[in-house]
């Protein structure tokens, strides 16, 4: 029997105790997994053992694969209208708005990102996803091609089957919403494995979509770890497309493994280190804000963070000085505490991870202008770090850093600011601050990412296309285009006249 995970809150944002099975879900069952072993999952506030989950293996991937093709066989895919596919889409978001305090808790606690901002941040946006994608659920169509009088082609826009999805730990619940979210709407059925370090939040989903009464085995869940479980997934022969978010490194791996298997579909969604551009005539009040909000927000462990930031000549000076007492001002602490901005890093290796990349900013000379040090004793907290007299060569500005910590760069005009910008592998995000039109345009333009806000950063919408430039990934989640991410069209040529003679 799976371990019962049983927590219980007492703190000024949440009380409440939270109790469920914490095992693999297949067929629509919370079942061990087959070796009967458990990871634990550690809280990162404090570097304890909050419980412990089971351990999924290639075999538990079998069974899941099992379950899902034969469910797309018989409950869902073609024998399962749409309307009823948005239909329980549509009430595991409502289950989902019914349990949003729960899902925060339970996200807090886990990854370490403030309660209050997973509750009007994560969870608001991955129900938002789901709603999304259920309402396209029934208006997946094909078109119609007239070639003669008496021939003509129609398309069908058919689900794939079953498919693999990997996630990462820096937004679970999202992430598991805007995976789960196109595949079911348009009538795949789903082997997913979120990260061995936050897999809370997607074993709650399933007790939700049992619960919304999803048939067995339309979504399965795999907890376990990337090189067993991740690449059972990514090279398994019956599973024909994969959707992986994580780093830019596993991403080649889970390509590698879908090349030397069936050559099954990909979608990646990978790392970046993304632009944030501030002219002189931008409102330098809001570009402060953003560009704050830009890279510090998710303890800087965003995929899009603003973690480069270049300033216009004329108001470097200016922008600096608030840029710093914005920066200062952040209050770092218990995720659990209503004023709390930053929370702890999510892993001891993170943790020790992005203090490595400051160590080696130091080392190659650049000057720390504010933070560069761990917050505090306990728990894996990192200050809120500014890094100027850079170069284009360090690790600082060259790596993703995934962590608290931005470079403030100079720059002269356009042409240059540009240049810099795309001056990188990656290729997700970038912004541009400025009054003039023409000139946000026209930069926007330029600018080689996958996204690209204007006076503002990090905003996401369910019905906007999203992902990367070069080695920032392949394909597009969310929005219309991630509809084509999940379906195969078959474009069947209809004769009414023509005959051979
Ligand atoms: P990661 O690549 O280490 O892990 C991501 C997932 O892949 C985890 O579930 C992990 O278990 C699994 N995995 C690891 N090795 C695997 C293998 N060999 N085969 C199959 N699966 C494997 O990334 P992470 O540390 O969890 O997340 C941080 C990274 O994710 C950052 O680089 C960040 O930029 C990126 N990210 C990108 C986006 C985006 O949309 N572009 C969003 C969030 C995070």
């Amino acid at each position: 029997m799976p371990s019962v995970f049983t927590h219980e809150f007492n703190t000024p944002v949440y009380k409440g105790k939270i109790s469920f099975d914490t095992g693999l879900f297949i067929n629509g069952q919370f079942v061990d997994g087959s070796d009967g072993t458990t990871i634990d999952v550690v809280n990162p506030t404090d570097g304890k053992v909050i419980t412990s989950v089971s351990e999924g293996t290639p075999k538990d991937v079998d069974l899941a694969v099992d379950a899902a093709e034969k469910a797309f066989e018989t409950t869902w895919g073609l024998n399962c209208p749409g309307n009823k596919r948005g239909l329980l889409l549509n009430k595991l978001a409502a289950l989902m708005e019914e349990h949003t305090d729960e899902l925060a808790a339970l996200e807090a606690l886990d990854n370490g990102k403030t309660f209050n901002i997973a509750r009007h941040g994560d969870v608001s946006a991955a129900i938002d996803c789901i709603r999304y994608f259920a309402g396209w659920a029934d208006k997946i169509s094909g078109r119609v091609m007239e070639t003669s009088e008496e021939k003509f082609t129609y398309t069908r826009h058919e689900p794939i089957g079953v498919v693999g999805q990997i996630i990462p730990w820096n937004f679970p619940l999202v992430m598991f919403a805007w995976k789960i979210g196109p595949a079911l709407a348009t009538g795949n059925t789903v082997v997913l494995k979120p990260s061995e370090i936050t897999p809370l939040t997607a074993i709650r989903m399933c007790h939700l979509a049992q619960e919304a009464g999803f048939p067995p085995g339309v979504l399965n869940v795999v907890t376990g770890y990337g090189s067993t479980v991740g690449s059972a997934i990514s090279s398994h022969m019956r599973i024909h497309k994969v959707a992986f978010t994580g780093s830019t490194l596993v991403g080649r791996k889970i390509m590698e493994a879908a090349a030397k298997s069936n050559l099954k579909n990909v979608t990646l969604e990978l790392g970046g280190k993304s632009p944030n551009i501030i002219f002189d005539d931008a409102d330098l009040e809001q570009a402060v804000h953003w560009a704050m909000l830009g890279v510090f927000f998710n303890q800087g462990q965003c995929c899009i963070a603003g973690s480069r930031i270049f300033v216009q000549e004329g108001i470097y000076d200016e922008f600096l000085k608030r840029f710093t007492e914005k920066s200062r001002s952040i209050k770092v602490g218990d995720p659990f505490t209503p004023d709390t901005f930053q929370g702890p890093q999510v892993s001891k290796i993170q943790y020790e991870r992005v203090m490595g990349y400051i160590e080696s900013g130091k080392k190659e000379g650049a000057k720390v202008h504010i933070g560069g040090e761990r917050h505090g004793s306990d728990g894996y907290y990192i200050q809120p770090t500014i890094f100027l007299d850079t170069n284009p060569d360090m690790r600082i500005v060259k790596e993703e850093i995934f962590g608290p910590v931005s470079v403030v760069i100079k720059f002269k005009d356009e042409e240059d600011v540009v240049r810099q910008a795309n001056d990188t592998v990656y290729g997700l995000a970038a912004a541009v601050f400025t009054k003039d039109v023409k000139r946000a345009i026209a930069t926007a333009h330029k600018l080689k990412a996958g996204t690209v806000w204007v006076n503002c950063y990090g905003l996401a919408n369910p019905n906007t296309p999203f992902g990367g430039y070069k080695q920032s990934g392949i394909g597009r989640e969310m929005g219309e285009y991630a509809l084509a991410n999940y379906t195969e069209v078959k474009a069947v040529n209809v004769n009414l006249g023509l005959k051979m003679m």
